[in-house]
């Protein structure tokens, strides 16, 4: 059967594909710790899978408005709204509700890219971006960004990159993989160059904005002159551990964008699940002691691995400000492939190599396991580094 030259050029997802292999690994009755998903580990809480099984109840089972359920946009807009920093006024109208962030960034990409627009996107980055601006027949520029810079970009590297032809810029903060995040001077120092280039858009991925330690990370509503063409990405799978119910958005305020997106996603899925709409809705609204906790929990676990991490020879790293991801820097060791081969093989711990982010130099370790396992796999980790075994 034909698959469409399109669809071969899309990489498969590095991060799914060692996740496989671990699983094989487990299957065959190896004891393999996997640090490859990008997911908490936490069930939902409960109280949102109550609200989720009362949907279910109460007949949500029928399709609903393309853009989303409107009680649930007008909460979007409203938690935006109180995003310290947040200088738009948001409103329903904005908000286009998709299934996962992933769906609202990929409906963004398609949206706005026409074929041999430029797409700015910082690397080391999540997998997903490059092969979606490939997917709508963009050309992805990858800025490579420093270990120095804490794998921020600069203002000098963006205004190098930005040309006639360019439509989009990414940002991810706090970011995966490295869990950086951009101070409000580096924002603003973006946001000084992007002034020269008014029809770039901005898209600005917030997904793990729940779950940041020293400092918090600044959204880029921050920056009202950017409103008509900015583009803000959300959703409940990291802040609620809600992974596997698909609900993230986009809000922006330019209206003539919203609705060609809302026009694909009405040819493309309708709408996201009405039952998970209602789940989603529910963890927006309902106490969010549950985000506290975990997010506490995650800064506990990063305490840790930063420590073990940091007494394994040949690596070095930035302490990771958000998310739940470690990127060490293990050139010093032959580079992120071999790496991650050589701890699969001889530490039976799955990580995912740099190179599926732009960064053959490192590895990503997720935080999201337990700190027993976080324990035992940096202790297996190290001996396997240092033994050879
Ligand atoms: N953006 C980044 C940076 C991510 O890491 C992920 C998930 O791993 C997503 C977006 C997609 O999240 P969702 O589960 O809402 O589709």
């Amino acid at each position: 059967m034909q698959i469409a030259d399109r669809i071969q050029q899309i990489a498969a997802s590095q991060s799914l594909v060692m996740a496989a292999r671990a699983g094989e690994m487990k299957a065959a009755g190896i004891d393999v710790i996997s640090m490859s998903l990008g997911e908490p580990d936490f069930d939902t809480p409960e109280s949102i899978r109550l609200a989720a099984q009362k949907a279910v109840e109460d007949g949500w089972s029928h399709y609903g408005a393309v853009a989303g359920i409107a009680s649930l946009r007008t909460t979007i807009a409203k938690q935006q709204n109180g995003v310290a920093g947040n200088q738009i006024a948001w409103e329903a109208n904005d908000v286009l509700v998709s299934v996962g962030a992933k769906m609202a960034i990929f409906n963004a990409i398609q949206t706005a890219i026409n074929p041999g627009d430029e797409v700015i996107i910082p690397t080391p980055s999540w997998v997903s971006y490059s092969e979606m601006v490939k997917l709508a027949e963009g050309k992805v520029v990858a800025v490579h960004t420093k270990y120095e810079d804490d794998y921020c970009l600069t203002p000098e590297q963006l205004r190098a990159a930005l040309t006639a032809k360019t439509r989009m810029v990414i940002l991810c903060s706090p970011n995966n993989p490295t869990g950086a995040i951009y101070s409000r001077e580096k924002l603003e120092a973006l946001v000084a160059v992007l002034r020269d280039y008014p029809e770039v858009i901005v898209l600005s991925d917030e997904i793990y904005s729940a779950l940041t330690y020293d400092v918090s990370a600044l959204t880029l509503a921050a920056f009202e002159p950017l409103a008509d063409r900015l583009i803000i990405v959300n959703g409940v799978s990291k802040a609620y551990a809600m992974t596997g119910y698909r609900i993230g958005w986009l809000l922006t305020k330019n209206r003539p964008f919203l609705n060609a997106c809302i026009r694909l996603q009405g040819q493309q899925l309708t709408c996201a699940t009405m039952v998970a709409q209602r789940a989603a809705e529910s963890a927006l609204t309902g106490s969010q002691a549950c985000v506290e906790d975990m997010r506490q929990v995650f800064e506990e676990r990063r305490e840790l691995i930063c420590r073990l991490a940091s007494e394994i020879p040949g690596w070095r790293f930035n302490q990771p400000q958000g998310a739940f991801y470690l990127f060490p820097d293990v050139s010093a060791l032959g580079g992120g492939d071999k790496v991650a081969e050589l701890l699969l093989d001889k530490a039976h711990v799955a990580v995912v190599p740099g190179s599926a982010f732009g960064c053959p130099d490192c590895i990503r370790l997720s935080y999201a396991i337990s700190t027993a396992e976080i324990e035992e796999a940096l202790r297996r980790i190290k001996s396997a580094i240092v033994n050879g075994k």
